[in-house]
């Protein structure tokens, strides 16, 4: 489903437009939809029916604690990477015992808490990482539930900064030597072996390299279940969403392309990973971020100026690099569109935040409607990695955030005021 639509030439989210939200908050600003979260979720939840499984969203996507807690009501867990976004879950109401902890980094101090916090399990990368968690464990007396992430070295096809299950990246261990490691991991103290994790790339919209790293994953998992008596197998996250003609006409738009070509939908992805799954027995951990959030968001922002040189037309506008980096750093690609419906030709436009980078912009060589000074302005599919990555480069604030829910919203993160952005620096004492 997808809840932003133009209602008689004004965009809206659900049932407020957006336009209003603009000018009653201020842009840059984020618009979360409830409706749509609930709808992926549940289409997701839905599809997996047939397993015993458990929906763990990747919130490193997106981590408002609003969309943590619209999550939490449907009964998700979180994969969580850091002790920060564990506080975050508890934060926000959510259960920590539905909670995965992954990442190459763990330090000590974030596995002491997580293991406070009862976590449902510890996502491994290595076997050092192994070896301290059994450590804290003890110290802290208690059982660590741990899971190794292994790396089925599956080319997922998808962008380089965003695959993740090769050999040529730091995630994981390799294939070939995880049962080995999973031998020494049970002569360790305190750990109790309760799963395995994989999780491959990013922005998957193939079914194929998620089958294919399944079927090769799946008898190793069956080997170690047998050995260690598991809980639960991981498939990791990964399911991709449209980014072009994301507003493309008709439900669900959001896996449709304008050519009406399919993308990856949670009942294509049931129907070739259920059957190679239900064998196991096994609970059955997804952790989709990006799915989930991405196209349940949207960045609102003002045009300031429009500059002609050359052959060029830029479209100047108050967002930024800082608040939403995906362009810059993966080029991806943002529907963008005007809050008010215009008529008439379009223009090949470049959309350029005023951060002082060249790599500061939102689309070039774009046809867009003719937009002027003051117009409003969204770019779709921001919910995913956008807010998350914001930083205050340049001095620039960190954007508001707004969740809708039919025809309420409500601020979930205020604007971040220009004085606070320094609050913890300080001169030196001998300045
Ligand atoms: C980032 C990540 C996810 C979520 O990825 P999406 O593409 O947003 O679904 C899931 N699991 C792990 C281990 C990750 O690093």
């Amino acid at each position: 489903m997808h809840s932003f639509r133009y209602v008689k030439g004004q965009l809206q989210c659900e049932g407020v437009a957006l336009a209003s939200l603009a000018e009653k908050h201020g842009t840059p600003l984020f618009v979360y939809s409830q409706a749509t979260l609930t709808d992926h979720y549940s289409k997701l939840d839905r599809a997996l029916a047939p397993l015993d499984h458990l929906i763990c969203f990747a919130m490193k996507s997106n981590s408002n604690i609003a969309v943590i807690r619209t999550l939490a009501n449907l009964g998700s867990g979180f994969d969580t990477v850091s002790a920060g976004e564990i506080q975050r879950v508890v934060d926000a109401g959510g259960d920590a015992r539905k909670c995965v902890f992954a990442g190459v980094g763990k330090t000590e101090e974030e596995i002491a808490y997580a293991l406070r916090q009862e976590i449902y399990s510890f996502n491994v990368e290595s076997e050092a990482e192994l070896k301290r968690i059994s450590k804290v464990a003890v110290r802290l007396r208690r059982i660590a539930p741990v899971a190794v992430r292994v790396n089925p070295n599956v080319d997922a096809g998808t962008h380089a900064k965003i695959t993740t299950g090769t050999y040529e990246n730091k995630f994981g261990i390799a294939f070939e030597q995880i049962e080995g490691v999973y031998a020494r991991a049970a002569k360790l103290p305190n750990l109790r072996l309760r799963g395995l994790q994989m999780h491959i790339g990013s922005q998957l919209t193939d079914v194929k390299p998620f089958q294919l790293a399944v079927e090769k994953v799946v008898p190793l998992v069956d080997r170690l279940n047998r050995k260690h008596g598991f809980d639960f197998f991981s498939v990791g996250g990964g399911i991709g969403i449209v980014y072009r003609d994301a507003l493309a006409s008709g439900d669900p738009a959001w896996w449709l392309t304008k050519e009406g070509k399919k993308v990856l939908t949670p009942q294509t992805y049931a129907d070739k990973l259920v059957p190679l799954l239900k064998p196991l027995g096994l609970k059955i951990l997804l952790e989709p971020g990006r799915f989930l959030t991405g196209n349940a968001g949207a960045l609102l922002t003002r045009v300031e100026f429009i500059k002609k040189t050359g052959k060029k037309n830029f479209v100047i506008v108050d967002a930024a690099m800082n608040d939403l980096i995906r362009p810059a750093f993966y080029d991806s690609f943002h529907e963008i569109v005007p809050l008010k419906k215009k008529a008439g030709a379009t223009v090949s436009s470049d959309v350029v935040g005023p951060i002082c980078e060249s790599g500061d912009y939102f689309a070039k060589d774009r046809p867009l409607a003719k937009v002027g000074e003051g117009d409003h302005l969204a770019l779709l599919s921001a919910g995913a990695y956008g807010s998350v990555m914001g930083s205050n480069y340049n001095s620039r604030p960190l954007a508001a955030e707004v969740l809708v829910n039919g025809t309420k919203s409500a601020v979930v993160r205020r604007r971040q005021e220009i004085a606070d952005i320094w609050e913890n620096e300080q001169t030196a004492p001998w300045q």
